[in-house]
């Protein structure tokens, strides 16, 4: 096992430059966020930069954000937007889905500037198409601006390509658990045979679980597992381990969620490409984790 938290102070790159001026789009015709419209948004799995700029321009509009848990830094970029948290915080329960999309609903027939911002990617496992059906249903016009989703962008931040031409030809995104709670009733036989790297989502509650269906469906207990808590953020934390291991290393690194959990020998590559390793002037471990020589040249 090998858990890193390797952000310096110096922050996720090593160096840093102070913005002091708001920051602004690029000139350009931009869409308008027009009073009586909701748009769903992605604002990426943590880091701040990691927003779009049709993100930057619609946080620019909004009169109100519903928000899912954000990092601090986002909702600072609309000073003028009310702010309603929609998301789950300090144990508090959550909203539920029906309420919240209702509460879009009415913001936008009382006229208001809707901005729906939520993690990562609003269609990835983020129940963004939920919401954007209840709004349709009702009449109300949308807009939908993609995010970096944590299973790709967390990831690369821990030095991980969720596809490399050595590795996999597929990837699979799986969640673990379904919104009751309850481990996801997958085919994990389909999914293991079909896919060199699986990616996983709210894994963290159901791993051991998760790790034995795969075992059972012939993925071999020594192959690389790469867990990212917190990814993107300063607090992100990286555990490598194995699938044999995986749910005892998690609870002996007292790992908390958020955390996107890789399967497969993509998982491996960090040892090649912690670049925030290496932005604190730390060696790469591998250069060939893969054993391959050098990368495969395009074809
Ligand atoms: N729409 C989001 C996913 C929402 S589901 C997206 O596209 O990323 C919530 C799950 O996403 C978490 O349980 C975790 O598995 C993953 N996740 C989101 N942000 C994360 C982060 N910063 N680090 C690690 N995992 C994250």
């Amino acid at each position: 096992m090998r858990v890193v938290c390797p952000l310096s102070a110096t922050g996720a790159t090593g160096h840093k430059r102070r913005m002091t001026d708001s920051i602004k789009l690029p000139s350009g015709d931009w869409p308008v966020l027009q009073p009586g419209w909701v748009w769903l948004c992605g604002a990426g799995p943590g880091d701040p930069g990691l927003l779009t700029l049709h993100g930057l321009n619609a946080l620019r509009q909004a009169d109100v954000i519903v928000h899912d848990t954000l990092p601090p830094g986002v909702l600072d970029w609309a000073p003028q937007a009310e702010r309603i948290a929609s998301g789950k915080r300090g144990g508090r329960p959550s909203p539920k889905q029906r309420d919240i999309s209702q509460q879009l609903v009415e913001l936008a027939r009382a006229g208001k500037r809707v901005l729906r911002l939520k993690g990562g990617d609003p269609f990835v496992f983020g129940r963004g198409g939920e919401e954007a059906q209840t709004l349709v249903q009702q009449g109300v016009p949308i807009r939908i601006v993609p995010g970096i989703s944590a299973g790709i962008g967390g990831l690369a931040y821990a030095g991980i390509p969720a596809t490399h031409r050595d590795v996999n030809q597929s990837v699979t995104f799986v969640t673990g658990h379904d919104p009751s709670g309850r481990a996801t009733p997958l085919n994990w036989q389909a999914i293991s045979n079909g896919s060199e790297v699986i990616v996983i989502y709210m894994g963290m509650r159901h791993i051991a679980q998760i790790a034995a269906e795969l075992r059972a469906a012939g993925r071999p207990g020594d192959e690389p597992v790469a867990v990212v808590t917190a990814a993107s953020l300063p607090e992100q934390r990286v555990l490598e381990t194995t699938l044999a291991r995986v749910a005892d290393d998690i609870l002996a690194a007292e790992l908390q969620p958020p955390a996107i959990i890789c399967v497969g020998r993509a998982a491996l590559l960090r040892r090649a490409l912690d670049w925030q390793a290496m932005a604190s002037g730390t060696e790469p471990r591998d250069t060939d984790p893969l054993g391959r020589g050098r990368p495969a040249e395009q074809a």
